[in-house]
Formats: C-alpha cells, sequence, structure tokens
C-alpha cells in the first residue's frame, strides 16, 4: 500500500502523523481506537497528542480512508477502509477476528425488492465465545 499516493489522491499533506497513523492501522490485526493509535505513535517517536490523532481520524472517516467501528464497548475503533468485512468478537477474552465469509448480498437484493429501498453499506458484527474461550482452557 502507497501511504503518500493515499494521502495525496485525497488532497492531504503527507504528514509525518498521518503517514504514521495509516502504516499502523496497515501494521495491526484487528481494529484500534484512538488511545491505542495515540501510544503506539507516542512509542515511534512521532510529535502527536490525542486531540491531533482524533482530528485525523475525523478527517480519514469523511474521506473514507478508514472505517470506524462499534463493539458495544464504550469505545470506537478504526480500521482501514476498502476491504469489506465483519469481525468475530469474543465476549469473553476480547479478542477480535475478522470473518472475510460470505456476505449479505442475498439480504440486500430482498430489501432492494420489497422495500424499494437501495442498500448503500451495512453493519454487521459478530459476538460470541471464541474457540479458546469455549474449552475453557487458558493457553
Ligand atoms: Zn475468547
Ligand atoms: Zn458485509
Amino acid at each position: 500500500m502507497n501511504i503518500q499516493k493515499i494521502l495525496q489522491e485525497n488532497g492531504l499533506k503527507a504528514t509525518k502523523s498521518r503517514v504514521a497513523l495509516i502504516a499502523l492501522l496497515e501494521k495491526v490485526d484487528q481494529p484500534v481506537d484512538a488511545h491505542h493509535i495515540f501510544h503506539q505513535l507516542k512509542d515511534t517517536k512521532i510529535a502527536v497528542d490525542l486531540a491531533t490523532v482524533y482530528r485525523i481520524l475525523e478527517k480519514f472517516l469523511s474521506l473514507g480512508i478508514v472505517k470506524q467501528i462499534d463493539f458495544r464497548e464504550g469505545k470506537l475503533r478504526y480500521e482501514l477502509a476498502g476491504d469489506h468485512h465483519h469481525h468475530l468478537v469474543c465476549q469473553d477474552c476480547g479478542d477480535i477476528k475478522p470473518f472475510h465469509g460470505k456476505c449479505l448480498g442475498e439480504v440486500e437484493k430482498v430489501i432492494e425488492q420489497h422495500y424499494k429501498f437501495r442498500v448503500t453499506e451495512h453493519i454487521l458484527e459478530f459476538f460470541g465465545k471464541c474457540q479458546k474461550c469455549q474449552s475453557g482452557k487458558t493457553i
């Protein structure tokens, strides 16, 4: 992924903090919240404060560079947009796995036919128990 190009295409200057934020989202294997991003960037010596992280996220959101996800934790998480998928969230250990399986195309077709409603987006997350937590073992 060419971060400079993404920013350029969206009319944004490739500031250190913007580049670092996208690089971080590219690296993590699950959606992260603003505090996590803030601490990670601080650790890599990027001069940034929490307000700036929120400002960049807002900007990226409005441009469709990132997606905001609500796992009902009282905070929002973010991930790079583009790759449509859902998540499996373990309510015991908090593990989050992306799910790239069959999507809701059929359901959307029914909605469009029966309700004459044009679906442009859907949000779908799964909550439950991961395999590890089902077995009750701590690994
Ligand atoms: Zn679990
Ligand atoms: Zn979907």
